[in-house]
């Protein structure tokens, strides 16, 4: 039993050809009250002619009434709960990930689960099926073009909010932070002729439905008024629904990719990235704690502590590898001698620590030259399916990945990695490969 939040038209396309079709979002209602029951007598009530509409209310579910006497209004309150909230839900969802497959690209035309029967709906597809709709969503922004260029205010605000997710911040903050820090944001990698107009991304974004604004009286919800705002300070950040899709690593990094590529090809990604403490990969050399002061530090601040983190962190695991691999890069064969021996370092594939929560283990571990950890790290070069090193820029391919039987990689790490180089979201696996 639902009720319909939302339709659109959406285009479609089955073996190349485009057909319309419709989408709706539905909340389910919960039925708690009723011990997960309907009553058939309300159904045959509300068929009957000689019953007035009020009569035959009185037998419906609790949910039901209450949502026709307070309308969609109390739908975040009878709507039934599907998905835990994330903070219960995070120790689960984090270990099977490794071998989950990639969600649905689009719903597809007549998707079993949406047709009414809730019970039958397993959590996990639904969820699925969101992921799905949050990146499409993500990608068709509606965003102003300036000289025939996009303007960054939205997506830069979404990788904030992505990234307050990140560090296990509130999804919503007040109006005076937003501005400071996504003011900051557009400052720096806004586009250069465009003013730093915090307030158009924090109200306009409300349209893309992955956006929410508490506190504003309703005469300004849709006005971007800065001098308004900073009087009232609202709250504005990504909805909840989207915080706790986003709770999930590998989302998190098909969102960043997706929003990178979409809007933001042309700037310098990883001083983005590492502004918003979202470059991380940094943290393959071992960034063990990134707490939220992590998300300010400053470009060289944040270098340093990778430098001094990475020597700490030859443990008796990396020296092993290390050991297989007889020091040479799994890349280029390289053994870098040096006075005292020769040299390598082991790089983790998925970084350890917030915002990856990549596990210190073998699987997760390659060994590298210092100039290919650099280019690893910075996501210059991923491992594709089959083994192949490829450049991000033009993936073209620079050989196999050297490997040693002892010393098997997990091939969700590797895809985790792909995913933060762009090279494996929901957009590459339906569309192909594209730039
Ligand atoms: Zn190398």
């Amino acid at each position: 039993m639902a009720v319909i939040d939302h339709a659109e038209q959406i285009e479609q396309q089955a073996r190349g050809i485009p057909f319309p079709n419709y989408r709706y979002e539905l909340s389910v209602l919960d039925l708690n009250a009723e011990g997960d029951r309907v009553d058939w007598a309300w159904i045959e009530a509300r068929g009957n002619p000689e019953l007035s509409t009020a009569n035959a209310l009185k037998l419906a579910p609790h949910s039901w009434r209450q949502w026709v006497e307070q309308g969609h209004a109390a739908t975040p309150e009878v709507r039934r709960r599907a998905v835990r909230p994330p903070r219960d839900r995070e120790p689960v969802r984090q270990s099977p990930e490794s071998g989950r497959e990639l969600p649905p690209p689009l719903p597809a035309p007549r998707e079993p689960g949406v047709s009414g029967s809730a019970s039958r709906t397993p959590t996990e597809s639904s969820a699925e099926l969101m992921v799905s709709v949050l990146m499409d969503r993500l990608r068709n922004l509606r965003v102003h073009k300036r000289n025939g260029r996009q303007s960054r205010h939205k997506p830069l605000a979404l990788l904030w909010g992505i990234s307050r997710v990140a560090t296990g911040r509130p999804h919503l903050a007040p109006w005076r932070e937003f501005r400071e820090e996504v003011g900051g944001l557009l400052a720096e990698f806004g586009l250069p002729e465009s003013s730093v107009t915090p307030e158009y991304p924090f109200v306009h974004l409300q349209t893309s439905r992955l956006w929410d604004v508490h506190g504003l009286p309703p005469e300004l919800d849709a006005v971007a008024h800065a001098a308004a705002f900073d009087r009232l300070n609202p709250e504005g950040g990504v909805t909840e629904q989207v915080a706790r899709l986003l709770g999930d690593p590998f989302v998190r990094s098909q969102a960043v990719a997706v929003l990178r590529e979409t809007y933001l090809a042309d700037i310098d990604q990883h001083a983005l990235l590492e502004r918003l403490g979202l470059a991380g990969y940094e943290s393959a050399g071992g960034i063990e704690d990134s707490t939220e002061d992590h998300a300010r530090k400053t470009v060289p601040a944040a270098r340093r502590t990778v430098t001094s983190s990475r020597v700490i962190r030859d443990t008796v695991l990396t020296a092993r590898v290390k050991k297989l691999h007889g020091d040479r890069c799994q890349v280029c064969a390289l053994q870098l001698s040096t006075r005292f021996g020769t040299y390598s370092e082991a790089a983790h594939i998925r970084g350890l620590g917030r915002p990856h929560n990549g596990p210190d283990e073998q699987t997760n571990l390659l060994v590298l030259c210092p100039n290919h950890h650099v280019q690893f790290d910075t996501l210059a070069i991923y491992i594709d399916t089959e083994g192949t090193v490829r450049s991000t820029a033009n993936n073209s391919s620079m050989g196999p990945l050297r490997t040693h039987p002892a010393h098997p990689l997990d091939e969700a790490h590797l895809r985790y990695h792909r995913a933060l180089c762009g090279r494996d979201t929901t957009a590459h696996a339906t569309q192909g490969k594209t730039s």
